[in-house]
């Protein structure tokens, strides 16, 4: 299987590059040329199968020019052996044909860890094999930097420097990127805010004498790598249900679109998928985009769902390109006007788009009694980003025979302040994280200053 960027202008790849490169070098995003497909029989003998076998099957189309099935499975083995749920990501019932899907008993409590715990593995295996170390360098406003350093904490081929803003995440996203004490995980406590974390990553990656010199990588979420492990759920909770002789539908809480994109792909792949609900929260320019073909930045607000407090859903870019059948030069084009405010699709991309997707838009105070109502109906606590999810679909909801599965993308004890002041209970941390509050921290405050970060990951890095 090859690479094609939605830009059309950088060179097709097999996967171990596409995943080592992360953003093509013409600023497009990766996408397979083809997507592989399950038949009904295909799809039937998963049911039942174990979550790592599912993943085998789903994921090995994509890798196998790269990587033989067997260390393969070994990868997928050791990534998820660290769940606290023997299902790895299991349903819960939330009304007569309403589910939700527990993506957060990962180590870090968010589902970033389903495709990061994947990816930290596929990293080392693929460098060591090559004889190359690189140095990862990320910005976060907490979920995604927790779920890196939790990744590749101890990996033989990369160092991995975190930039946060100091004083700006909340004490359990700090912690759980502060108390890892492996000696290749650095966390940058920033005197600024999170876009001068973002500015600081993309300007050392700018800085190309400085790539090389520190052999740079990105795992963002616009790397396909992340899209793909993120598939394999869509599978295992809509077999679970019933396909593939019934289909089922998906509400997707949505920052940067990757989440959801997966589910996108796994229906091109053959699964069953009714509907497709993006959910949003105030910031809600994917929204707004479904309703009237306008694609336009404004303001973030904060909300109680940080995760989704984005303007721009970097890999919305893919949805366009499959929108606009492949037509590259265009997604440039389109791409090149969003750079100075936005752009308006047309008539048969917002058809094609409206074909594959749903949106919904979810207020802070809709997130807030939907935590209260679903724990007064079920006693199950949602963090914010998953309430949205449900009520988002909710309000979408089409053909009631069809199941309605809600992502839960984090554990309510992510957000404990939010869940309080919704529902009245302080949601405590699973127990194998009990001891989150008592282990010790570790971490450099530094300026906001570009010369200073650059030359503290020089002397930190192993070369
Ligand atoms: C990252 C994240 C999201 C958004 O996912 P995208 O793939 O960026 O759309 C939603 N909820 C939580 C809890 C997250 O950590």
């Amino acid at each position: 299987m090859r690479y094609i960027s939605t830009r059309g202008q950088a060179p097709a790849l097999p996967f171990e590059e596409t995943m080592l490169t992360g953003l093509a070098r013409d600023g497009g995003l990766y996408v397979p040329d083809a997507l592989p497909r399950f038949t009904a029989e295909e799809l039937q003998a998963m049911v039942g199968l174990p979550y790592e076998e599912v993943a085998l099957r789903v994921m090995l189309p994509f890798v196998e020019d790269s990587i033989d099935a067997a260390t393969f499975r070994t990868l997928i083995g050791e990534a998820y052996s660290g769940f606290g749920h023997a299902l790895r990501c299991p349903l819960a019932q939330t009304g007569p044909n309403d589910w939700v899907l527990e993506l957060h008993h990962g180590p870090t409590l968010a589902f970033k860890d389903v495709a990061m715990q994947l990816i930290g593995r596929l990293f080392e295996f693929v460098l060591n094999r090559r004889g190359e170390r690189v140095t990862i360098v990320g910005a976060t406003s907490g979920d995604t930097g927790s779920a890196a350093i939790e990744a590749f904490r101890g990996n033989s081929a990369a160092d991995v420097f975190i930039l946060f803003p100091h004083g700006r995440v909340s004490e359990v996203q700090r912690r759980q990127m502060t108390t890892p004490a492996d000696a290749n995980v650095h966390a940058l406590a920033v005197e600024g805010d999170f876009d001068d974390c973002q500015a600081l990553v993309k300007a050392m990656f700018n800085d190309f004498a400085f790539r090389d010199e520190a052999g740079l990588a990105a795992i963002n979420s616009i790397n396909w790598a992340r899209v793909m492990a993120q598939t394999v759920y869509y599978f295992t909770a809509a077999l679970a249900l019933g396909a593939p002789g019934r289909p089922v539908s998906f509400s997707v809480p949505t920052g940067n679109f990757g989440d959801i994109y997966a589910g996108n792909v796994a229906r091109g792949m053959g699964l069953p998928v009714e509907s497709l609900v993006i959910a949003t929260n105030e910031n809600d320019i994917l929204h707004r985009c479904m309703q009237t073909g306008e694609y336009r930045r404004s303001e973030v607000v904060q909300t109680t769902a940080p995760s989704m407090d984005i303007q721009v859903s970097s890999n919305f870019e893919r949805a366009i390109f499959d929108a606009l059948d492949h037509d590259a030069y265009a997604v440039a084009e389109l791409m090149q006007a969003l750079s100075s405010g936005g752009f308006t699709l047309g008539a048969n991309a917002m058809s094609r788009l409206r074909a594959s997707y749903h949106s919904a838009r979810v207020s802070q105070s809709e997130t807030a009694e939907t935590i209260a109502r679903i724990h007064a109906e079920t006693g199950q606590i949602l963090d914010p980003h998953s309430a949205i999810a449900v009520h988002g679909a909710a309000q979408v909801r089409g053909n009631p025979q069809t199941p309605m599965i809600a992502l839960a993308c984090a554990h309510a004890a992510k957000f404990p302040d939010a869940v309080e002041a919704a529902c009245g209970i302080r949601p405590p941390l699973p127990p194998r994280l009990a001891d989150l509050y008592e282990r010790e921290e570790r971490m450099t405050v530094i300026a906001n200053d570009l010369a200073q970060i650059q030359s503290l990951i020089r002397e930190r890095r192993q070369p």
